[in-house]
């Protein structure tokens, strides 16, 4: 596709060394067990997330290290060092012990991003139980519907959530044996479950982490609901070898970095790089209570010292919409490698970062179910804006066409479609999907695991989103990717964000329809209604352009920010808009 600005960000200078230096040798010479030697490992073959993530560091010398520094919804800050966090996760896998909670029972917290959900992740790790994040913002029936699928026998929480969530329905989960709430300041305390702070007061630091081996299970994580009903996907202790050297390679975390993950922990990205893979690299993490707030954020990358910063396409349409001028009234010294991930990075926006804050944004590509990063741009290769970049080392990526037969064809031009398949083996990979064994195995073919994403190569083997195997509109015999025109409209001065579907018609078979939310002091009139039409003709041509533009407030989005193309297209179309467990509260 044609955009404005350079098709090419060469890599230039980093400020240090990239970890990842020569890709293509790494590329040819790395295999899993290389990053697995690299971990610390348990007596005896056995591997415990947890313990790579906080015992590693605290017995060593980084004991008295900054692991996290938490700040407020208030502005306060607390500091945890990994000695810290030995501590607390010890109390926490203590409480489960006396509870009398076995290895591979299923802990799940419901929590804002307090200091207790940390310690109750890690020392649940430590304790050899399966942890399931939960956003604090679903409600009863989506908190009721994970509960339910995966077998809940914990649940730590705090008083406010428990009330409006989990009380509801709480006759109706017979699984759920404790609940454990951190009370409110000052509040009364929920009958039928047990005070959190009182607990981990009473239980001792010391605690020996269980002996988990590489193949149980650690994590169960369910997918954002962006295309359906939600998924769990199960994940076990070997992610963390993932988890741990993409962290070196894709977002090129040094020792001395400060890092900034802003996804929830309720979700993947949060997990697995909002708490574990920052921890397993021994670095420093930063972690804001508080929602998104544009003000806030440039304030805490400036005042924290971040030094690579890790965040979504929709924070940054954000930030985007609240323009570049509050960027540049700070600077952001400390500042060097930033990231995105969770849905298409418009090149539009690559190019605001260099504008914001002097550097590119590294888009890379991963899902749920990959567990970690599976495509990425790297710091020591160039950026082609609009492409999610290449395979990490020890993965094998193709494109491929697969009939309903299930017949599998691997496209080999460049520039052609296809759908992303990666070759099974990789670390971090979901081992099923909890109670649907049918999907699960629906999504391999031979030795292949297939994403259900569609994307191109190029000669240079930089891969480039097209849209979702179901998102995708088929147009008068063309292929058109949603992203390809989402990201031509973002380049128009009056769009802050667009979602675009394939609309039904006798004739083409479906036609172009986008839907865009306009920015701060633009207006709704018919005169920039024909001007965005005009204006995607002219980038678009007429075979892929939108033949019908409506301007809406909101696009309806995942509570993990997504664009949700399926609920445009039910809404369009008057048919029932299917599961919407995570939607955005008002979209
Ligand atoms: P569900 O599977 O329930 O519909 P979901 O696929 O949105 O939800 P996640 O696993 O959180 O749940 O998201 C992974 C998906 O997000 C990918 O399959 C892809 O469609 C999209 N995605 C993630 N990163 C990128 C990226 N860099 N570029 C384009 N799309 C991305
Ligand atoms: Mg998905």
């Amino acid at each position: 596709m044609e955009h404005r600005g350079p098709k090419r960000i060469e890599k230039g200078t980093p400020r240090i060394p990239p970890n990842l230096a020569d890709y293509e040798a790494l590329r040819r010479s790395f295999g899993w067990d290389d990053a697995r030697r690299e971990l610390a490992g348990l007596l005896g073959g056995g591997l415990n997330m947890g313990y790579e993530a906080v015992d590693r560091h605290a017995d060593g010398p980084l004991a008295a290290k900054l692991a996290i520094r938490w700040l407020d919804k208030a502005g306060a800050v607390r500091d945890f060092t990994f000695a810290d966090l030995k501590a607390q996760t010890g109390r926490f896998a203590n409480v489960l012990k006396n509870l009398g909670v076995e290895k591979g029972d299923r802990v799940f917290v419901l929590m804002g991003r307090v200091p207790e959900l940390y310690f109750a992740v890690l020392g649940a790790l430590r304790h050899g139980a399966v942890v399931s994040p939960l956003f604090s913002a679903f409600g009863p029936e989506p908190v009721k519907a994970r509960l339910t699928i995966g077998a809940g026998k914990v649940l730590v929480t705090t008083a406010t959530l428990y009330r409006r969530k989990v009380e509801p329905v709480r006759a109706e989960l017979p699984t759920l044996q404790h609940v454990l709430v951190l009370p409110d300041e000052g509040g009364t305390f929920p009958e039928g479950t047990l005070n959190l702070l009182e607990l981990l007061a009473g239980a001792p630091e010391e605690f020996q982490t269980a002996a988990t081996q590489p193949e149980d299970p650690a994590l169960l994580h369910f997918t954002s609901g962006t295309t359906g009903k939600p998924k769990g996907a199960l994940h076990v202790h070997d992610a963390v070898t993932e988890h741990r050297i993409t962290g070196r390679w894709a977002l090129d975390l040094h020792d001395d970095d400060v890092f900034w993950c802003t996804a929830d922990p309720g979700w993947v990205t949060g997990m697995s790089y909002g708490i574990l893979s920052p921890l397993a690299n021994g670095v420093t993490s930063i972690v804001d209570e508080a929602d998104f707030d544009a003000r806030r954020w440039y304030r805490i990358l400036a005042e924290q010292k971040v030094s690579v910063w890790y965040t979504a396409p929709t924070a940054i349409r954000m930030m985007m919409k609240a323009g570049a001028d509050l960027a540049k009234q700070q600077t952001f010294p400390a500042l060097r490698f930033i990231a995105s991930v969770g849905e298409p990075l418009n090149p539009e926006a690559v190019f605001w970062g260099l504008d914001a804050f002097g550097l590119p944004i590294h888009d890379n590509w991963w899902q749920t179910e990959t567990g970690g990063i599976m495509i990425a741009n790297f710091a020591a290769l160039d950026i082609k804006p609009g492409s999610m970049g290449r395979p990490i080392p020890g993965v094998e990526v193709m494109l491929a066409k697969r009939d309903e037969a299930g017949n599998v064809s691997p496209v080999t031009k460049p520039g052609e479609e296809g759908e992303i398949a990666i070759r099974t083996g990789w670390p971090s990979m979901f081992r099923t999907y909890l109670h649907e064994e049918e999907r699960y195995r629906k999504c391999f073919a031979g030795d292949w695991y297939f994403s259900g994403d569609l994307a191109t190569c190029d000669a240079e083997g930089y891969f480039w989103f097209m849209g979702r195997v179901d998102d995708v509109i088929k147009s008068a015999g063309h292929l058109i990717g949603p992203f390809e025109v989402e990201s031509a409209l973002m380049e128009h001065p009056a769009v802050a964000e667009a979602g675009v579907i394939g609309k039904p018609e006798p004739v083409a078979g479906e036609i172009v329809k986008a839907f865009v939310a306009l920015k701060h002091g633009y207006e709704d009139t018919p005169a920039l209604h024909r001007d965005l039409l005009g204006f995607a003709r002219k980038r678009l041509g007429p075979a892929v352009a939108p033949r019908e533009i409506d301007i809406v407030p909101t696009l309806p989005r995942t509570r993990s920010g997504k664009i949700m193309r399926r609920l445009l297209k039910a809404r369009e179309l008057g048919l029932p808009e299917g599961d919407t467990s995570t939607l955005e509260s008002g979209a």
